[in-house]
């Protein structure tokens, strides 16, 4: 997929395919990732479709990039322990196959808090 106005994400925030929508607003939806590759594993991904990357996105509407990294926040405290990474790729041969810049925020879970 190179369109990014076709991408998977703009199909999810459409409601053509089904998600587990965790937060939405006028500018941002945040989606539970299909393949998790941590025990918590979510998408924060801005709803206008024309930045394929963060480095575009950054330069672009860098307030846009300060909401999805204060959302990835909101969510690690909400889902998480508070802890998380925040990945972003960029390019394919670093992994990335949505080109419609999204966020990675992966964390460990709620375990540690639960043992506390
Ligand atoms: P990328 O590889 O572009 O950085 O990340 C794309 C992410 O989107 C992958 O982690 C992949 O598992 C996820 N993904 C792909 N298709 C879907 C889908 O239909 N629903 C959800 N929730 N996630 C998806």
């Amino acid at each position: 997929m190179t369109d990014a106005a076709e991408s998977i994400f703009t199909k999810i925030i459409n409601r053509d395919i089904p998600a587990e929508i965790l937060f939405e607003n006028d500018r941002v939806i945040a989606i539970r990732d299909i393949a998790p590759q941590a025990p918590v594993h979510l998408l924060v991904v801005p709803k206008v479709p024309h930045y394929s990357n963060v480095t575009e996105l950054a330069a672009g509407d860098p307030e846009l990039l300060a909401e999805i990294v204060a959302t990835a926040h909101n969510l690690a405290t909400l889902h998480a322990n508070g802890e998380y990474r925040l990945v972003f790729n960029s390019g394919e041969t670093v992994g990335q196959t949505v080109f419609h810049v999204h966020a990675h925020v992966l964390s460990g879970g709620l375990q540690e808090q639960s043992l506390a």
